[in-house]
């Protein structure tokens, strides 16, 4: 092994085996889940942001994984049960595809996954790190991130340094850690953002997830607790705005409208946020003594819940690539096993999610054709079912 970047730490930093950067969800899993596996871990993030509606449909692999670290006890009271998904064709297509139900029945499950508002989520990973043995929370932003031979030295705006041996970037699409290690990604932008927002209503979900197919993008009601739901309306950037600015009063009605009053009556029930649509794709999951997980090395628009899901994969595979704590946690070979374990995943779903939003963009009969074709054999077709719901959780089951 290289000698020890902790041995050649400048007095008065902080040393530790690992730096997590960034503590959004994917950011406090890493580092709870590193410091449960045995590693020195410190992590540096600023404070959570304000909640804006937004939700994360956590798929039963996610939950698998979040037990395994101890975190789904602190996370499950807020989470209510997806046991149901409904995509509906709402475009004015001539080739409309029939409505279509996947049931978690059919995998014997009880549940696909369960939802739960993101800034619940950060909160309740964040008192789990903070009471997890062997992680080190630092509160405030790394200003800048230089990767070395031996050790990565992460300076924080405050001035302190952090002396590490591997640095875990979560800090997101703009991540400082992918930059410094020369980690190349393709940004894309779609003419579309997402309205977010959590609705009561009069009628109950019955643990169902609606995606409205509309030609702007998808509309979904994803359940919450009780008569709630939370909505993401993929639509163009401009309707968004109008939407985002409405009445509370004026908005639900509109939700209401486009959701065919599915739900009946509906009323605003917390905030409400306005997101742009883009995608990013990194080259590479590591380089250097660096790695990177979740929106740091992928970005898609939220169709299919697949984001932290696929977020939460990366940390466990990193977990796994590290192996047991004592030797490099740096070392070339365990984040090449990282980087090989990550591609195939990442890049076949974000091409999925991307052909899927551009279809309903088309506004082509060909491309709608195939869409219906392939929703229309996804009613018939048991097996073919099966394995796509199946490929939807994230495989882990
Ligand atoms: C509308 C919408 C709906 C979605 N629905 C789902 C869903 O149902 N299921 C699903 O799996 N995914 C979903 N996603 C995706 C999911 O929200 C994201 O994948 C997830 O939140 C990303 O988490 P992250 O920790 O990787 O990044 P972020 O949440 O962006 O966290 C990055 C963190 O890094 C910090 N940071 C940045 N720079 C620095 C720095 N220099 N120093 C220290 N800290 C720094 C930031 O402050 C932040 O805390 C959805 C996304 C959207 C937009």
């Amino acid at each position: 092994m290289a000698k020890s970047p902790r041995a050649k730490a400048a007095a008065g930093a902080t040393r530790a085996d690992i730096g997590v950067v960034g503590g959004g969800a994917a950011g406090l899993s890493a580092g709870i889940a590193l410091a449960r596996a045995g590693w020195s871990v410190v992590l540096v993030a600023p404070p959570p942001q304000r909640a804006d509606g937004r939700t994360v449909a956590l798929m039963a692999g996610s939950v698998a994984f979040l037990e395994g670290i101890g975190a789904w006890d602190a996370v499950a009271p807020h989470a209510s049960p997806l046991a149901s998904l409904s995509i509906i064709d709402d475009t004015d297509s001539l080739l409309r595809a029939p409505p279509i139900t996947f049931h978690a029945g059919e995998l014997r499950l009880d549940a696909f996954g369960h939802n739960v508002e993101s800034a619940t989520l950060v909160r309740a990973l964040a008192d789990v790190a903070a009471a997890t043995p062997g992680l080190v929370l630092v509160e405030g932003s790394v200003a800048d991130v230089a990767l070395g031979e031996t050790g990565v030295r992460l300076t924080t705006a405050a001035g302190g340094a952090i002396d590490v041996a591997l640095a875990v970037g979560a800090d997101g699409r703009g991540s400082k850690v992918r930059a410094a290690a020369g980690i190349e990604a393709r940004e894309w932008s779609y003419d579309q953002s997402a309205v977010t927002a959590i609705l009561a209503h009069d009628r109950p979900h019955r643990d169902t997830s609606t995606e409205f197919h509309t030609r702007h993008g998808p509309f979904t009601l994803v359940p919450l607790e009780g008569r709630r739901s939370s909505l993401v309306w993929l639509t163009t950037p401009r309707r968004a705005e109008d939407l985002h600015a409405l009445p509370a009063e004026a908005f639900a009605l509109e939700v209401e409208r486009q959701a065919h009053s599915m739900l009946g009556a509906m009323r605003l029930d917390g905030p409400r946020g306005l997101v742009p649509m883009g995608g990013l794709s990194a080259k590479r999951f590591a380089a250097g003594r660096a790695a990177i997980v979740g929106e740091a090395a992928h970005v898609f628009p939220p169709i299919g819940a697949q984001g932290l899901n696929l977020g939460l994969r990366d940390v466990a595979a990193l977990v796994a690539a590290l192996g047991r704590p004592g030797g490099d946690p740096g070392a070339a070979s365990k984040l090449a096993a990282y980087d090989a374990s990550r591609a195939g995943d990442v890049r076949m779903r974000t091409l999925a999610v991307d052909a899927l939003n551009r279809s309903l963009l088309a506004g082509l009969l060909p491309v709608d054709a195939l869409r219906g074709a392939g929703l229309m054999a996804l009613s018939a077709i048991p097996p073919l079912r099966r394995f796509v719901m199946r490929q939807g959780l994230g495989a882990a089951v």
